[in-house]
């Protein structure tokens, strides 16, 4: 295959452009560590000064790479094995169409049985409560390194494998952003893969490793704890469960393979997704029975409102005619695809942004209010929605031009009904 250095010539450069492209990788990675480190310390204050650093000691663990590179190893042994149907992914420009394994679930199953069994075994899954630090700094170096693999890999695909916006010939930028859409070793997918598997399923193994801390510590599990480690295996096991929709997200649908979706899949999510189970452990919390209750509730709203929306829009999108949403009124597009207007896409602009904003706040609540650090990800997640809701608006105007103004009209909020 030739070298190519093509550039892709309207790319508009997003995420604060070059300067963006090269604070983010300096900052967000500190602030995974940062974090971290103020979630185990008594006070537990985000806003503490001089801020909590870590002596060098605690950043590092020779076991912590062995831990990572073993984790990734096993995640792709699952994924590489014949278990689940093969799916077909949205058209590419070339007119062809990838096939990804839909095994996500299962992998998430049989990590449930090792873990069950490693228990069983006397493993010490605490253990992860102390190993926190060196894991992601262990993390962002994979992370680094893998994106660095994939920008340099990159220059050997064909142009029309290359994302829209990680191909300007910056190569801060596109180091970021991510040169190639889908790049594989063979029929394995680096991205599909990284997406759903190492981090998410990482991410609840973590925040079960705290709950074992709590009860190393203090005897048994706490509500709180119990109910944080619930709804966040609950949010897991979905994803997984719906394995197949991502392939019509934006992440995998628009966006380059680069240090962006590496980061957040890799470090990003494990680390900072636990940091309520971490964080309980250290700053216990008792919850009311009335408490729960209304957390549950809020959570039970949160995920109804995710998955019915994300199912009615993957429903249309794979089959219009479907008796559930056959139904539903729709306007239609230059482009031949229709767009909901009523349903759950009536309601507002991003329902399954909404639900999952609930959601997120019922994981932070069970850590009471005394601190602000366990809502770090509510704040972090409703910037990050608002954002990643504007970039989805540009690319629908883009592709659908009148057809989405008409549908703004129709449904003027974006996220919020009657606020935003
Ligand atoms: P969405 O699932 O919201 O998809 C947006 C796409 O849907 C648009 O580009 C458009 O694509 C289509 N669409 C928009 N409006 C309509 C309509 N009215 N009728 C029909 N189709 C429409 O994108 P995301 O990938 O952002 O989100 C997927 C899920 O993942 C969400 O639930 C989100 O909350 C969650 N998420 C979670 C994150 C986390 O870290 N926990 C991070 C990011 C997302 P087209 O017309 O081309 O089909």
């Amino acid at each position: 295959m030739k070298f190519n250095k093509q550039k892709s010539p309207q790319a508009e450069k997003e995420f604060g452009g070059t300067l963006g492209a090269t604070c983010i990788p300096v900052f967000l990675p500190l602030t995974v560590l940062y974090l971290l480190c103020v979630c185990r310390s008594p006070v537990a204050s985000v806003l503490q000064w001089p801020p909590v650093l870590p002596p060098t000691a605690q950043l590092w663990d020779p076991l912590a790479p062995v831990l990572i590179l073993g984790w990734m190893a096993l995640q792709s042994f699952f994924y590489l094995l014949p278990m689940g149907k093969v799916s077909e992914g949205m058209v590419l420009k070339d007119g062809s169409r990838l096939k990804y394994p839909i095994n996500g679930f299962h992998a998430l199953c049989i990590t449930a049985v090792l873990l069950t069994l490693s228990l069983w075994l006397g493993m010490p899954l605490g253990y992860l409560f102390e190993l926190l630090l060196p894991l992601a700094v262990c993390a962002i170096g994979v992370s680094f390194i893998l994106s660095l693999y994939l920008y340099i890999c990159s220059f050997w695909a064909p142009h029309h494998a290359l994302a829209q916006g990680g191909n300007t010939g910056n190569p801060l930028y596109d180091f970021f952003m991510g040169r190639e859409l889908n790049p594989r070793i063979g029929s394995f997918d680096l991205k599909y893969f990284c997406e759903l598997r190492p981090g998410l399923i990482g991410w609840v193994v973590i925040n079960f490793g705290m709950l074992m801390k709590e009860v190393e510590l203090r005897d048994s599990a706490s509500l709180a704890m119990i109910l944080v480690n619930s709804f966040q295996l609950l949010y897991v096991a979905d994803a997984l469960w719906n394995e197949e929709a991502v392939l019509t997200t934006m992440d995998i649908v628009h966006d380059g393979f680069g240090f962006m979706l590496v980061f957040g899949d890799l470090a990003w999510v494990p680390f900072t997704y636990s940091l309520q189970a971490a964080f309980l452990v250290v700053h216990p919390q008792s919850l009311s029975l009335l408490g729960a209750t209304a957390i549950v509730t809020l959570n039970g709203a949160g995920y109804y409102i995710f998955r019915k929306s994300n199912s009615q829009k993957n429903q249309f999108r794979r089959d219009p005619t479907h008796p559930s949403v056959a139904n539903l009124e729709t306007i239609a597009t230059a482009t031949g695809k229709r767009l909901l207007v009523s349903g759950w896409w009536g309601l507002v602009r991003h329902p399954n942004y909404l639900g999952d904003l609930l959601m997120a706040l019922a994981w932070s609540l069970p850590c009471g209010f005394n601190h602000l650090l366990p809502y770090f990800y509510v704040v972090y997640f409703t910037v990050l929605l608002i954002h990643r809701e504007a970039r989805d608006e540009r690319h629908c105007r883009a592709k659908y031009g009148l057809a989405w103004d008409s549908y703004c009209r129709r449904v003027p909020y974006r996220i919020f009904p009657y606020i935003y």
